[in-house]
């Protein structure tokens, strides 16, 4: 067998590739991450996360690090074309995952926080200055090409003659929207049909408390300019407003023009200005997230237009669903099988995130003003929305048919022998299985489920302190949940003599685990 480099190659060092890296090197895989800048990226982007993400950077360890410059928000509010307000969406807190339902955040705090997770981690290394060309498969690992550049000036990358080849079982493209991963695999980038331009600046006021009075995140669907304006973390904000007909990017470069625009807020006495860029939002779905042993992750599988703050989401869901079943498979205890239900799973969920989110554009970034105004009488007539609930899995490596398959699992705070805490730092992380009582498996299901790593707990074990996890079970109906390491549910089952029917379809499921244990127990 050829010598490798590294189990996994992560192309692009962005918030997925920080990620994904963690969450493997984590498990003691040996990651290689080739990112071209020398830094982290330096433009205004993300603002927003749930709390399902906020679970796995709880996974990660890194919570502390960047609690204090979270905000906790559990509303977002439109406004119409009259400055009134259309719209109020809002969610109930905590969120399933046991966290609050969404943070505000400034992105370079959290890339730092990964980037410093990442750096403790001994079996992970960070190549930087090295842009990724070409990929060659062979029968067991996939070598990727990459060319040295230099960058003297910040983000002006020049290519040198340097070349080098690294050879890994996988490699995952967490290479951005222009994914080099995605062309070099030959996968395509369909256009789901969204684009519009928008300036995005990050603000440092002198006094972040000044513009309290307006709700944060908040959108004026106003036909003469939609725009948008939330905190991003405890010291920044962030305003956006959409390029006019006729207007190019080129006309904002100056910051000058820039602070005509905020004049109505802020004035550049006031503050300064961070960083600004004029971004196209376009909706868009790799055809595919597999090809062999290249995977895509985060937005070089998908773009959205950044409405519902799930673009970054979405690619760390892609990261966790990643992450386990590389691990059993870097493990010996599945095949690579395992990899076929990746892109079912995570291309459904992300498609309706991109449709939703395309959708959420198009009510508002109206610019006729009639239509916009038929647009806030219709949304001022209607029921206020339900919460957005996300979609669960609907496919792949789940209990098709039985309860509560392919949801997410909640998470509670949870007393064990004097240990108090979230559920996931008191009772472990992995395949969990949860029963109401003690449950005696047979043997060679003890033994699976010991062998996968599973966590068996009993709700008579612990103190359920906030009761989340009794409520859920009762909710549901359900004696026990065999809930996945990247916390969505396998299945659950109503009585707890059906639970060996379920462990047995998880086995079914993990084919080279099930062969291998059957031939020790016979
Ligand atoms: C204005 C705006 C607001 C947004 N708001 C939100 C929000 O509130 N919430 C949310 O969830 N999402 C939001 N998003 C989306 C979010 O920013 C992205 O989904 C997220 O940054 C994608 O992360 P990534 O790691 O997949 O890709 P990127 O962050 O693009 O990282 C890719 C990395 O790969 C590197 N790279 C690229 N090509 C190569 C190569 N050939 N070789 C080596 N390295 C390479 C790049 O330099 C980069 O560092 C927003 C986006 C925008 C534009």
């Amino acid at each position: 067998m050829t010598a490798l480099d590294a189990d996994v190659i992560v192309v692009g060092y962005g918030p997925v590739g920080q990620t994904v890296a963690a969450l493997l090197a984590r498990q003691g895989h040996r990651v290689a991450a080739y990112e071209r800048f020398a830094e982290v990226y330096g433009l205004p982007r993300a603002i927003h996360f749930d709390d399902e993400i906020m679970r796995v950077w709880q996974a990660l360890g890194i919570v502390d690090d960047i609690a204090g410059d979270l905000m906790p928000v559990d509303s977002y509010t439109w406004f119409g074309a009259d400055g009134e307000q259309i719209l109020a969406i809002s969610s109930p807190s905590p969120g399933p995952a046991g966290w609050e339902p969404s943070y505000l955040f400034f992105q370079p705090y959290l890339e730092d926080a990964l980037i410093r997770a990442v750096d403790a981690l001994p079996t992970a290394t960070i190549h930087r200055g090295w842009v990724a060309e070409g990929l060659a498969h062979a029968d067991d690992h996939v070598a990727l090409s990459l060319r040295r550049v230099d960058e003297s000036q910040t983000g002006n990358l020049e290519p040198t003659d340097e070349t080098t080849t690294v050879r890994a079982r996988y490699v995952i493209g967490a290479d951005g929207a222009n994914s080099s991963v995605r062309e070099a695999a030959g996968i395509a980038f369909e256009d789901l049909g969204f684009a519009e331009r928008w300036l995005t600046l990050d603000l440092r006021p002198n006094d972040v408390e000044a513009l309290s009075y307006i709700p944060a995140p908040c959108q004026w669907c106003d036909p003469a300019r939609p725009h948008m304006h939330t905190r991003n973390g405890r010291l920044h904000r962030r305003f956006e407003f959409m390029l006019l007909p006729g207007e190019s990017g080129e006309d904002f470069r100056d910051e000058a023009r820039v602070w005509e625009l905020l004049a109505p807020w802020m004035t550049p006495d006031d503050g300064r200005i961070v960083r600004h860029a004029v971004y196209e939002f376009r909706a868009r779905l790799a055809e595919t997230m597999r090809a062999g042993r290249a995977l895509l992750a985060g937005d070089a599988a998908h773009t959205m237009p950044p409405f519902m703050g799930q673009g970054l989401c979405s690619g760390i869901r892609d990261a966790a669903n990643l992450a386990w079943r590389l691990d059993l498979i870097l493990r010996g205890l599945a095949t690579d099988e395992l990899l076929d239900s990746y892109t079912p799973e995570r291309r459904a969920q992300n498609a309706w995130i991109v449709n939703f989110s395309a959708e959420m554009g198009r009510v508002s970034c109206v610019l006729d003003a009639a239509a916009a105004a038929e647009r806030d009488a219709a949304l001022r007539a209607a029921e206020a929305p339900p919460p957005v609930g996300l979609p669960p899995l609907e496919g792949g490596l789940i209990a098709a048919g039985a309860p509560l398959a392919g949801a997410r699992a909640v998470q509670g705070t949870v007393r064990v022998a004097g240990r108090e805490g979230r559920f996931d730092d008191i009772a472990g992380r992995g395949f969990v299985l949860l029963t109401r009582r003690p449950v005696a498996l047979p043997e060679s299901q003890t033994r699976f489920l010991d062998e996968i790593g599973a966590h068996v707990v009993a709700l008579t074990e612990l103190e359920d302190i906030d009761g989340r996890l009794t409520a859920w079970l009762d909710r549901h109906g359900a004696d026990a949940v065999l809930v996945r390491p990247d916390f969505y549910v396998f299945g659950a089952v109503e009585a707890l003599d059906g639970l060996p029917a379920l462990v047995d379809d998880l086995r079914a499921q993990l084919p080279t685990t099930h062969d291998r244990i059957e031939a020790h127990v016979h």
